[in-house]
């Protein structure tokens, strides 16, 4: 099918904070890419001047973040060696890294000189801003000790610290990231990443809060020491995909509408070589029977705002069109006012957010297939990233309680509760996945149920899958990556009762509400996807993130993406 936009991107109090680009993304962030020598036997330190022939630090705030044990050796080489830094500065240096606790992150600031604003020291005395900016050093150093359940890098610890230990905006600044552990930076870049929001639309001279938003940001220069070229080069394009995501999730929904969803997609997808693009609208849809997507977004649609199923298809160099794929659903609603099942009682500000599975699985995507390309990561099967689009809308055209929809399953839904609308649109997508594209692997990925943060929390999502290994990969994936999954149960006995109808084959929503929601609308999702494909043996992996995609501040977290990057990475190995 043809993409077809007409209609999308029309109505008035549309507006763009942040316009999609085709090329560059990353803006807080520049990586220092260390380039491999060709003996192998040392990581190459690249390496920008730290101090001027006078001794001056180049940087104002020059950070160090790492398990101690990495740290002495970055600082042995970095800072210690020479005499750039005092004794005294030393002397703090050492007794802090002794005194580094192993179960929590701690950080120490030492100054170390103070110049006068401007850009840089040469040219301090014609800028108008004679501010005086206090030059200094930073360590952060990160547990040694964490739980089984969670992510050894430590990354949790650098989420704390993150803000303390490389400071604020309005300054130069260099952090150095080390590590011995290869596998540590994804998650460690990710932490990292998402402690420098992009995202937003504070007036420059309204704001309370200095920093951030009145002074130009200039990137914060990030070394990864202990890491190769191709992690190195991994790491950054993590980085940029959890920036995407993060910002997606954090634009306003008259922006980040399904417009503007789209419109991201088609960005993403030429920012990379050969990714193919597909998009069904409103008409599309209902033509080709996607009726759940295109019965959520049915009343924004009286309003221009149509809904959507993104497409995007990348086949790795080398690899035949016709493979099977490993696919990716993502749920995208652009707002979720609950529709009919009108969210009341405060629960719908933050509803922006509801595409934070959608958003992270493009980040993704985008990030494997650049890896694929830069050759740092070996795909050797087809991905495809469903995107299901929709603004789940209040008024005369909306969708009713009792309504019966038919989803591209060719099951019959009854409503019953038009607020439970992200296991509609992926249980099109989902479908399609299976049925249409064969995929091997199936994961979607949503902010689904608020039951998920009562059984799994903030930090962890709540996984639901039909195939033992898949699952426990899920979870190492999970631990590798930072991004957290814990698994629930996945018994179609138990739950498939919960939603039986009277007139079609099913409900949208359960009877019993204190029976394992979060698995319940797994289970939901699950019913739709191909029979005959789950009877060969696809596997299935349901990721609900409502908890972990957002922070206790509202802000987006990009969570998903390290995840959905190893797991490939690991399937593919
Ligand atoms: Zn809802």
């Amino acid at each position: 099918m043809s993409s077809s936009q007409a209609g999308g991107g029309g109505p008035g109090g549309r507006y763009h904070a942040t316009k999609p680009s085709s090329s560059s993304v990353q803006t807080n962030l520049s990586f220092e890419i260390p380039i491999d020598d060709d003996s192998k036997t040392s990581k190459s330190n690249t390496t920008t001047k730290l101090f001027g022939d006078d001794k001056k630090q180049l940087f104002d705030r020059l950070s160090f973040v790492g398990k101690p044990a990495a740290l002495r050796k970055v600082l042995d080489v970095e800072l210690k060696k020479g005499d750039c830094i005092d004794e005294k500065t030393k002397a703090v240096i050492d007794a802090f890294l002794d005194g580094a606790k192993k179960d929590k992150a701690s950080s120490v600031v030492i100054a170390t000189g103070t110049r006068k604003g401007g850009k840089n020291n040469n040219n301090n005395n014609n800028n108008k801003d004679t501010k005086a900016v206090v030059q200094e050093i930073a360590i952060g150093a990160l547990p040694t000790h964490v739980s089984r359940h969670n992510d050894p890098s430590g990354a949790h610890g650098l989420q704390e610290i993150a803000k303390s230990t490389c400071g604020d905006a309005g300054k130069t600044r260099r952090v150095v990231v080390a590590s011995d552990d290869e596998n540590d930076f994804g998650s460690l870049v990710t932490a990292l990443t998402r402690a420098y929001p992009v995202f937003s639309m504070k007036s420059k001279s309204g704001g309370e809060k200095k920093g951030d938003e009145e002074t130009k940001q200039e990137p914060m220069v990030v070394v990864l020491r202990g890491a190769s070229e191709a992690t190195a080069k991994k790491a950054k394009a993590i980085s940029e995909a959890v920036e995407l995501a993060c910002r997606m999730v954090d634009t306003p929904p008259t922006s980040m509408d399904p417009q503007g969803m789209v419109d991201e997609a088609m960005a993403a997808a030429k920012r990379v070589n050969g990714v193919k693009t597909q998009v069904w609208r409103d008409k599309e849809l209902r033509r080709d029977g996607m009726g759940c997507i295109a019965a959520v977004g049915q009343s924004a649609a009286t309003d221009g705002r149509e809904p959507a199923l993104v497409r995007l298809t990348f086949v790795p160099k080398g690899v035949d069109a016709s493979e099977r794929p490993i696919a990716f659903v993502g749920k995208g609603i652009s707002f979720d006012t609950g529709g009919l099942s009108l969210k009341v009682g405060g629960s719908m500000p933050g509803m922006k957010a509801d595409m934070g599975g959608a958003a992270a699985m493009l980040g993704a995507f985008e990030a494997l297939a650049k890896c694929s390309l830069e050759g740092t990561i070996t795909l050797k099967q087809p991905l495809e990233l469903l995107m299901c689009v929709a603004e789940n809308a209040i008024g005369s055209g909306a969708i009713r309680n009792d309504d019966v929809i038919t989803s591209y399953a060719g099951k019959t839904v009854e409503l019953n509760n038009t607020d439970a609308e992200g296991r509609l649109v992926l249980a099109d997508g989902v479908s399609y996945a299976s049925k249409t594209l064969n995929a091997t692997h199936l994961i979607d990925m949503a902010t689904l149920t608020g039951a998920q943060m009562v059984a799994t929390g903030s930090k962890f999502s709540g996984i639901v899958c039909n195939d033992d290994d898949f699952e426990s990969l899920a979870v190492k994936c999970g631990k590798v990556s930072g991004d957290l999954a814990h698994p629930l149960p996945f018994a179609p006995e138990f739950f498939c009762s919960e939603f039986e109808s009277k007139v079609a084959d099913m409900k949208n929503s359960v009877k019993n509400r204190a029976n394992a929601q979060s698995s319940c609308a797994a289970q939901f999702v699950y019913n739709h996807i191909d029979d005959e494909w789950k009877e060969k043996g696809g596997k299935w992996l349901h990721v609900d993130m409502a908890g972990p995609s957002t922070h206790d501040s509202g802000r987006g977290t990009g969570y998903g993406v390290g995840l959905l990057v190893s797991l490939v990475e690991e399937l593919n190995k």
